[in-house]
């Protein structure tokens, strides 16, 4: 009986007293939401502030491919963590039971709508990347010396201008030079694009998620024979993987490049 009066007087007291707590946690939660949401903008805006202000195709393809899906990827958490605030940031009744059912149900949905975000930037984002990339990667260089448009040049005619180590590693470390030439005054500009760090679209989903994870040397090219190199790619998206043969051009023929005189 004394039991059932102390529940009854707790009952009746509920209402009472803790809505001021309440609306103490709802001004917090929704305080905390905003500064959440305001920091996660910050760190996009940044980001683009940031790729604005970044002079010149290569620096600019290379800041993208680095930084563009992280940066993006820490402002949705952040942005998520700010609307599991403020989800919970109207609250007029609670019960021990009630917290653990919101922290449960809140842990669940931002999670949901993390996995969700985090799909769409690993799976379906690159294909927009690499759209930028590209263009990024074949707009044409503007020469120092004369202001005017470079010429790329093809495989063929850059290995003139590639020393010995670029051209080994251009085979073995799937790694790309592109070489830039001002045909005016023979200006020369050399970029470098690094195949492990640059995902293609992979041969069995379709998604771009195909990269380099290995490259083994068969077989070292010696004066006389080619050799050979295997690299091996995994899909992070299906795991499909595949192995393709590249072979090593002779060493004379590299250093013929490298010593004209
Ligand atoms: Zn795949």
């Amino acid at each position: 009986m004394a039991f059932l009066l102390v529940a009854i007087g707790a009952y009746a007291q509920d209402p009472e007293e803790p809505i001021e707590n309440y609306d103490s946690w709802n001004g917090l939660a929704a305080n905390l939401a905003y500064v959440c949401w305001a920091i996660g903008l910050l760190v996009a805006l940044g980001y683009y502030i940031k790729l604005s202000t970044t002079k010149g195709s290569k620096e600019k393809y290379d800041f993208i491919n680095k930084y563009e899906i992280s940066s993006l990827w820490i402002a949705v958490i952040i942005l998520i963590i700010g609307g599991c605030f403020f989800a919970n940031a109207a609250i007029t009744h609670l019960t021990p039971v009630l917290i653990g059912v919101r922290i449960f149900v809140t842990a669940a949905m931002g999670l949901i709508v993390a996995v969700i975000v985090q799909n769409l930037l690993k799976f379906y984002y690159p294909f927009y990347i690499e759209k930028r990339l590209k263009v990024l990667r074949y707009m044409p260089r503007i020469s120092p010396k004369t202001g005017k448009p470079m010429k790329l040049l093809s495989e063929e005619e850059e290995d003139a201008y590639l020393d010995e180590g670029m051209q080994a590693e251009e085979n073995v470390f799937s790694v790309d030079y592109d070489v830039w030439k001002d045909e005016e005054t023979g200006f020369i500009q050399i970029e470098k694009y690094a195949g492990h760090l640059h995902a293609l679209q992979c041969p069995e989903c379709n998604y771009q998620t195909f990269k380099v994870v290995k490259e083994e040397i068969v077989k070292q090219p010696t004066d006389g024979e080619e050799g050979e190199i295997i690299k091996h790619y995994l899909c992070g998206y299906c795991g499909y993987k595949a192995k393709k043969s590249v072979i090593l051009k002779q060493q004379t023929k590299m250093e013929q490049s490298t010593a004209p005189a």
